[in-house]
């Protein structure tokens, strides 16, 4: 039998140390939300390879619908002879996405391209350059999408210069002491002493930080950024890398919010597993960039397009939506039940809509004990030791994600909340 010690061994010799690994062990096989190792161990997934996997591991229709597209061809390049799955995704993407008025979209592989897209088509359609984002938010590892990215160590440290015309503002965040009337000042500053509104091109936002902590965009201000963008011919990003195809609760994670922005970025569980991204916009945004402009060889490949139109199928057929909301529920009723427990280690700021819940490891028990990045480490090492994938989030790592896929049996989630509660254990 294969060793995770021999495998991480040769990965060490032939793999750079850049790219980290959360869990010890290498992957074997993996079926709806579990995964076993080489070693035959097996894991309850909690992390859904980063919010991917909405429909679980290999879904069944998902690998059918795969299955199918291979049978006829994987790959022309749609830039040589477009294939019908790239189109009717498009169409159906359009449909569904909350874009005011008729909306187009294209295809890329991942979550970055999709950012770096969205920027160019904004660029091209207001012919101004400057991009604002937020501290804390991750948009990607590419070189705008990580100017984007409001957090310099691990992902810009060491790999500049980065593109210019890139602004941060702080986002709200009421257990951090950020409010919105702090974010709507900062960007009063920056449109006073740094860039004038008139040179900006697209303010991009998460509809909820991932990377960041799982934290909710106050509905008053997106309202605000709606309003300011509109009145000074600014275009509203919404990164929904994330937070999008039923995850929090809603197809898309904008929907808990009234305003409508000009401009969404997909990736991750559009896919269910193959590598797929999109740029969705208003259509007369979207047709800024002239012919040959946008693109990419391997750009919403058809294997991936026919997975993804699979993965649309199956939220809508199993009611995924509502199942995120029911299972998040639950989830935080677990939490906060954890939370009064004198034998567990202190959490609090149990936070996020839908299924996208986040938690924090506390110094202390109390609303204002502080962060303990520490305690979160050790959490997620003993999750790890017991079987269940389990990711952290947040500025300072203080943070703990759940995301199991929405199609997690009743007995695997109820599983996995006993190994968390071991994992919460207070050592002796
Ligand atoms: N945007 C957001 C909101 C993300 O969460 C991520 C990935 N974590 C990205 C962009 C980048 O996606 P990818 O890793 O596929 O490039």
């Amino acid at each position: 039998m294969k060793k995770n010690s021999d495998l991480l061994q040769r990965r060490a010799a032939a793999i750079p140390r850049g790219i980290s690994t959360a869990l010890g062990v290498f992957a074997d096989r993996a079926e709806n939300a579990e995964i076993w190792d080489v070693e035959g161990n097996r894991y309850i997934d909690f992390a859904s390879g980063i919010a991917v996997l909405n429909v679980g591991h290999r879904h069944p229709r998902v690998l059918d619908a795969a299955r199918a597209q291979l049978d006829r061809y994987t790959h022309t390049a749609f830039q040589v002879a477009a294939y019908e799955p790239y189109l009717e995704l498009a169409e159906r993407l359009n449909r569904i996405a909350p874009i005011e008025g008729p909306a187009k979209s294209i295809l890329f592989s991942t979550g970055a391209e999709a950012v770096e897209n969205a920027i160019k088509i904004a660029r091209a359609a207001t012919r101004r350059h400057a991009v604002i984002a937020f501290s804390g938010g991750f948009h990607g590892r590419s070189f705008m999408a990580m100017a984007l990215t409001g957090k310099t160590v691990p992902y810009k440290r060491g790999f500049g210069p980065l593109p210019g015309g890139v602004y941060h503002l702080p986002f709200p965040a009421a257990h951090k002491g950020v409010s919105v009337s702090d974010t709507l000042e900062a960007l009063d500053a920056l449109f006073k002493s740094d860039v004038p509104p008139e040179d900006v091109a697209a303010l991009i936002i998460e509809p909820v930080q991932g990377e960041g902590g799982f934290l909710p965009a106050p509905p008053e201000l997106l309202t605000a950024l709606r309003d300011i963008a509109d009145r000074n011919g600014i275009l509203l990003v919404a990164d929904e890398v994330q937070t999008g195809f039923a995850r929090t609760g809603r197809m898309f994670g904008i929907e808990h919010h009234a305003v409508k922005p000009d401009l969404i970025t997909v990736a991750k569980s559009l896919g269910g597993g193959f590598p797929l991204s999109g740029v969705i916009g208003r259509a007369t945004v979207m047709d800024a960039a002239e012919p040959g402009g946008l693109g990419g060889t391997y750009a919403g490949s058809p294997v991936a397009c026919a997975a993804a139109l699979a993965v649309l199928d199956v939220i809508e057929d199993e009611g995924l939506i509502e199942r995120a909301n029911l299972l998040g529920t639950r989830a935080r009723e677990r939490l906060l039940a954890f939370a009064q427990r004198e034998d567990l280690r202190p959490i609090g700021h149990v936070r996020g809509p839908g299924a996208m819940i986040a938690f924090d490891l506390l110094a202390d028990r109390g609303t204002d004990a502080g962060p303990d990045p520490a305690a979160t480490r050790d959490v997620l090492q003993r999750a790890h030791a017991r079987g269940l994938m389990l990711l952290g989030c947040g500025g300072l790592g203080e943070s703990i994600r759940l995301l199991f896929p929405l199609t997690i049996p009743e007995a695997v989630f109820e599983e996995g909340f006993a190994l968390l509660e071991e994992a919460l254990r207070r050592p002796d």
